[in-house]
């Protein structure tokens, strides 16, 4: 059912495996920097094959993702993804939005490394008509890489200036395997929950 809220709503994608401080605080950073009212995430939902070992399933990634929102109003989750079979397309997720939220303006939150793939993605220049692509910087990912984009798109990204955090999930899984340390890189409940379910402790396939 179409929701009357006419707001400004962010929507961060991402495999979320696990969620950790560089997406909260991007996402963070984008609503105060554009003014909006909230951010939804949207874990994607299970790969046909799982992209590398050791990778969390759909719900556990889901779980961790609503773990991590819970301390801020203004960020809520979303089962798009997670409850479509295999991998989802930017493009469906954001029409399936747009028809739940019609009278809302949508601001795609994405780190610089993912937007750099954006011709990638099916119909780049259809997801500039249904948002702005608001553009966080990440540590290794030059910025002026947005300058090959084609013009199209790159009219529609606006990039959001924060200081940058050298954090990422395969680092954090790596370092989990490893049996080193993850506290406070991500949030507590979400370092808790991986240590309960054994999450990334091992490859897949390696003897337990
Ligand atoms: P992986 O290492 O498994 O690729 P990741 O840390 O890159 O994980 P993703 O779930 O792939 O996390 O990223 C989701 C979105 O969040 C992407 O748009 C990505 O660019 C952005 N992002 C992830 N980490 C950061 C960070 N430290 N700073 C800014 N943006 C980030
Ligand atoms: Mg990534």
């Amino acid at each position: 059912m179409p929701e009357a809220f006419a707001g400004r709503i962010g929507i961060m994608g991402g495999t979320f495996d696990p969620i950790h401080y560089g997406h909260l605080f991007a996402a963070a950073e984008a609503a105060s920097g554009l003014g909006l009212d909230r951010v939804i995430f949207v874990p994607t939902g299970a790969p046909p094959h799982k992209k590398y070992g050791g990778m969390a399933g759909a719900s556990e990634r889901y779980e961790m993702t609503l773990l991590a929102i819970s301390e801020n109003a203004r960020f809520e989750i979303s089962r798009t993804e997670t409850d479509r079979a295999g991998m989802s397309y930017t493009l469906d997720t954001l029409v399936s939005m747009r028809d739940l939220y019609p009278r809302s303006e949508f601001f795609f939150i994405t780190g610089v490394d993912a937007i750099l793939d954006i011709c990638n993605w099916k119909e780049p220049f259809e997801i500039t008509l249904l948002c702005t692509i608001a553009v966080v910087k990440r540590p290794g990912y030059d910025n002026e890489g947005l300058e090959s984009l084609p013009e199209a798109i790159r009219r529609s990204v606006r990039v959001i200036e924060t200081p940058m955090l050298d954090i990422s999930a395969t680092d954090i899984r790596r370092r989990v395997r490893e049996g080193l340390g993850v506290r406070y890189l991500l949030p507590e409940a979400v370092r808790a929950y991986i240590e309960k379910n054994g999450l990334y402790s091992k490859m897949d396939g390696e003897p337990s």
